[in-house]
C-alpha cells in the first residue's frame, strides 16, 4: 500500500507508556484467585507497592519470607493476598474438614483489629468460605472459646493470648500451613520472647512463615531460628 498523507506514524504517549508500566505491576499478574482481585480492585489501588511486588510471588511460592519496609508501605496486603490465596486453593482441591491453617501474631489489640478487619475486607466476595477471628478481645473466655471451636481458617492474636488458648487447648494448631508475624520487631521488644518459644514448641511440623517488620534488628534472628526453615528466611529488604 502506498504512504498518503493521512498515514501518521504511531506514536505512543507518555500516558500509554505510563499505562503499560502500571499494568506490568498489577494485581492481576499475580495469579491470586478472582474474589481475591475482585476485593482488590474495590479499593481503586493504582498498582502493588514495591514491598507487595516483591512479597506476594516468594509467599506464593511458598517461601519463608522476611521483609522490611517502612510503615504504611502496605505490608498487610504483602502477606494477607497470598495467604488467603492459599486457603482459597486448600478449600478447592480437597474436602478438609475445617481447621485453623493460619496464625497471625501481632504485638498489640489495636493491629489485631486492624489485621481482622482487613481480612473480612478482603474476604467480602468469597462466600463465608474464610473465616477469620480475633482472639485478643476482652470477652467472656466461653465466647472465644465458642469461636475458636468453630476452628476458624484464620486465627489473630498476639502471642501471649495465642500462647493461652493453646494451653488450653482451645486453640488447635495441628493443621497449621502459615505463620505471620507482623511487626516482628515489635514482637520481640514487647517482652514475648518466651510466649513466642511455648509457641514453637507445639506447632507441627512443614508450615511456612512470613515476617515483617519496619525495622531489621539483630533480634528477628532469635524469630528467625524458631520459625523458619533452615533458619534463614528470603530477604525482603526495601528499607534503603
Ligand atoms: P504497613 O503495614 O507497611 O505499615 P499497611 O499495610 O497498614 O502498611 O498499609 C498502609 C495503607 O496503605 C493502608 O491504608 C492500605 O489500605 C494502603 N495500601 C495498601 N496497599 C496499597 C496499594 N497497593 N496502593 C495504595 N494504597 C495501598
Ligand atoms: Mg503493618
Amino acid at each position: 500500500r502506498k504512504l498518503n498523507e493521512n498515514d501518521v506514524p504511531e506514536v505512543i504517549s507518555e500516558d500509554t507508556v505510563k499505562k503499560q508500566a502500571s499494568a506490568k505491576a498489577a494485581f492481576g499478574n499475580f495469579g491470586i484467585d478472582s474474589r481475591l482481585l475482585q476485593a482488590v480492585n474495590r479499593e481503586k489501588f493504582s498498582a502493588p507497592t514495591p514491598v507487595q511486588t516483591k512479597t506476594i510471588p516468594l509467599v506464593l511460592g511458598g517461601k519463608d519470607v522476611l521483609a522490611r519496609s517502612k510503615t504504611g508501605s502496605g505490608k498487610t496486603l504483602a502477606y494477607i493476598l497470598p495467604i488467603l490465596h492459599s486457603i482459597l486453593q486448600r478449600k478447592a482441591s480437597y474436602t478438609s474438614n475445617k481447621s485453623t491453617s493460619v496464625l497471625i501474631l501481632v504485638p498489640t489489640k489495636e493491629l489485631a483489629t486492624q489485621v481482622t478487619s482487613a481480612l473480612r475486607s478482603f474476604t467480602t466476595f468469597c462466600n463465608k468460605d474464610i473465616q477469620s477471628e480475633n482472639v485478643t478481645k476482652k470477652e467472656d473466655t466461653a465466647v472465644t472459646r465458642a469461636r475458636l471451636a468453630e476452628q476458624p481458617d484464620i486465627v489473630v492474636s498476639t502471642p501471649s493470648r495465642a500462647a493461652q488458648w493453646v494451653n488450653s487447648e482451645a486453640l488447635k494448631l495441628e493443621e497449621l500451613k502459615h505463620l505471620v508475624i507482623d511487626e516482628a520487631d515489635l514482637v520481640l521488644s514487647y517482652g514475648y520472647a518466651d510466649d513466642l518459644r511455648s509457641l514453637s514448641a507445639v506447632l507441627p511440623s512443614g508450615f511456612q512463615t512470613t515476617m515483617l517488620s519496619a525495622t531489621l534488628r539483630t533480634e528477628t534472628d532469635t524469630l528467625t531460628t524458631l520459625f523458619c526453615k533452615n533458619g534463614t528466611p528470603t530477604l525482603v529488604d526495601l528499607s534503603a
